[in-house]
């Protein structure tokens, strides 16, 4: 498939809607009309994929409607070098949209099926995270900890508290929070015991499994 003026108009649009809705961080709009979504998509969505909507992708998993994605984003305030622990890297779209916002991005990924087509779509598509791992997103990443900031891309019944540590002081920690429905919450590590906590309304994401398949 390829990336043609007629999906460049599409996602300009989708850029537009966006801002309606609300979000204004300049580098995750720059970010979301220059990465081909329909790439990340079977090809029978190819037409829909600039619609915000989420869709079906592989191991009956789903990737994220762009708004939610630049909401989350938005949320991390990213510095250009910024270590980002993504948690559920899905079909990769997210995470194209951290490499191409200039952070550092450490994935995790519990579906091996999805891992690998993902592991093998992004570089085809330029796209270089540091590192992307087969595992258990409950348990982070200890070894490249720590991190400017933490996505859960996935709806989590609790708070992992290896995620809280592994987030460096006055780093953020995005994560819709409830098992059917979810809320959005952002924690903000003030220092090594405090977090400020933020609920920010109601989403509705796949549920974070623990372990790995
Ligand atoms: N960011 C992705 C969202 C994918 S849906 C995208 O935009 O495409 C959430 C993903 O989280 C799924 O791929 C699911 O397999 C994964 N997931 C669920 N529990 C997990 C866990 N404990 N660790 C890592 N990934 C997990």
């Amino acid at each position: 498939m390829k990336d043609t003026a007629k999906h460049q108009g599409r996602r300009n649009q989708l850029v537009s809607l966006l801002q309606e809705k609300g979000i204004t961080d300049k580098n995750v709009l720059e970010a979301i009309r220059k990465i081909p979504r329909h790439l990340f998509l079977n090809s029978s969505f190819e037409e829909y994929a600039y619609q915000d909507t989420a869709f079906q992708i592989t191991a009956g998993q789903t990737i994220s409607q762009p708004y939610t994605v630049a909401f989350q984003s938005q949320l991390l305030e990213i510095k250009k070098d910024h270590k980002i622990l993504e948690i559920g890297t899905g079909s990769g779209y997210q995470t194209a949209v951290l490499c191409m916002m200039g952070a550092k991005v450490f994935s995790i990924e519990r579906q091996n099926e999805l891992f690998k087509e993902t592991s093998a779509l992004l570089p085809k598509l330029g796209i270089r995270p540091k590192h992307l791992t087969f595992g258990d997103g409950y348990k982070g990443l200890p070894g490249f900890a720590p991190f400017d900031s933490i996505i859960v891309t996935a709806g989590a019944p609790f708070i992992p508290q290896p995620l809280m540590a592994q987030l460096k002081i006055g780093g953020r920690l995005v994560i819709p929070l409830g098992e059917t429905v979810q809320i959005m919450t952002l924690l903000i590590r003030i220092n090594e015991t405090q977090f400020e906590r933020h609920e920010l309304g109601e989403c509705k994401f796949v549920p974070l499994l623990e372990d790995k398949n």
